[in-house]
């Protein structure tokens, strides 16, 4: 497939952004932009970029910015509906779901209907709807290239693999965040300004904050799973401090392969629009002598027990992997609104995961419902 025009879902955040820098390098045409609440960025980029739809989150921002660009002539949508038709615009070929969160679930679910690529860069739809969304792609014929860097590089990895039963496990590499090395007491007084500052990767706040608690690591394992519909124990996390080499997968024979570039999201994105092909580089390629010395350490989930709950959800399976991250978004969101501390963010999950009944062979009503019920046990207080 050649890639002419995209979609994407949550445009002005970091993911959204970077995604128009590596669209404008590669010459392709918007068909639709989809934001939350930021009318000026979205404002800014309806008219730098003139895509055929523009949605927001709510009436209140799409009037808003209505006013704001009536002079372009472009329909300004809002609300599910609205990303709904983003999602399944008949111009884009890409689909790229860069939003936060749950709520990217039934607009990829509709893009894989509509035979759109994917470029998945919202991992929690894939951690609660796992299956329903893989069985969807396969039906549809949909691909599904995921734009997360870990995961592109498994991808990458896995490219010249032509029996799957060749992998003996997958290796996801994490940065181990700010954190990596304090026990937990010692971090029950961070602050949301400490957890915002990432060594390495420049990302949205709810990710970052996912990275200190080693949750977003947790959610990625549940991805990989998914993705690669891998059993737990064919998945494993290395702490690599640099994020240089991205992820590996050893294969049965005892090879590895790795993916190794800088930490630029600009790289997996710009697979994700040109696979099967490769073109010139959106950024800075990495420099071995001067990229320092790699290391690999074990993880600690005893340590960062969101880690620990990711993967006992993902083995327990049913809704339980939709709890678990209901119940992480809305403690995330909390911390953000500095409501509870930093330790508070594990202790509300397993709390959610204690009392939130799972139900097994769930449908998209039931992972919609455990969800809510996650969240509405978080904010219970
Ligand atoms: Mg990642």
């Amino acid at each position: 497939m050649k890639v002419q025009s995209i979609s994407i879902l949550g445009s002005t955040g970091s993911i959204g952004r970077q995604t128009l820098d590596v669209a404008e390098h590669l010459g392709l045409k918007i068909a639709a932009l989809t934001a939350n609440e930021n009318v000026d960025r979205m404002a800014e980029q309806a008219r730098k970029y003139r895509p055929k739809l523009c949605v927001m989150g709510s009436e209140q921002a799409a009037e808003a910015l209505r006013m704001r660009i009536s002079d372009l002539f472009i329909p300004v949508k809002c609300g599910m509906e609205g990303l709904m038709e983003a999602a399944t615009i008949r111009e884009a070929d890409v689909v790229v779901t860069a939003v936060m969160g749950m709520i990217g679930l039934r607009p990829t679910l509709a893009a894989i209907h509509a035979k759109k690529r994917i470029g998945l860069a919202n991992k929690e739809t894939l951690v609660c709807a796992g299956e329903l969304v893989m069985d969807a792609a396969d039906r549809y014929g949909a691909e599904i290239v995921p734009v997360d860097s870990e995961h592109s590089a498994i991808f990458q990895c896995l490219m010249g693999c032509r029996d799957r039963s060749e992998i003996k496990r997958l290796i996801l590499t994490a940065s181990g965040g700010p954190f990596y090395g304090k026990k937990f007491e010692e971090m029950e007084t961070i602050t949301k300004e400490d957890a915002l500052r990432h060594p390495n990767w420049t990302m949205g706040p709810k990710i970052t904050v996912d990275s200190a608690t080693m949750m977003n690591k947790g959610l990625e394992v549940i991805e990989a799973m998914r993705l690669y519909r891998l059993p737990k124990s064919q998945v494993d996390v290395v702490v690599h401090r640099q994020s240089i080499v991205h992820s590996l997968v050893e294969f049965r024979d005892g090879a590895i392969l790795a993916q190794l570039g800088v930490p630029d999201m600009r790289i997996p994105i710009q697979l994700a629009l040109t696979y099967p092909n490769r073109m010139d580089a959106p950024c800075a390629a990495l420099d071995l002598l001067s990229c320092g010395e790699l290391t690999f350490l074990p993880p600690d989930p005893v340590n960062f027990p969101c880690l620990a709950y990711a993967v006992e959800a993902a083995q327990r399976g049913g809704t339980a992997c939709a709890i678990m991250n209901g119940a992480n978004e809305a403690a995330v969101d909390l911390f953000l609104h500095d409501r509870i501390g930093f330790n508070d963010i594990p202790r509300r999950v397993r709390r959610a995961m204690d009392t939130v009944a799972v139900v097994d062979r769930p449908g998209l009503e039931d992972i919609l419902a455990a969800d809510r019920l996650a969240r509405d046990s978080v904010y219970a207080g």
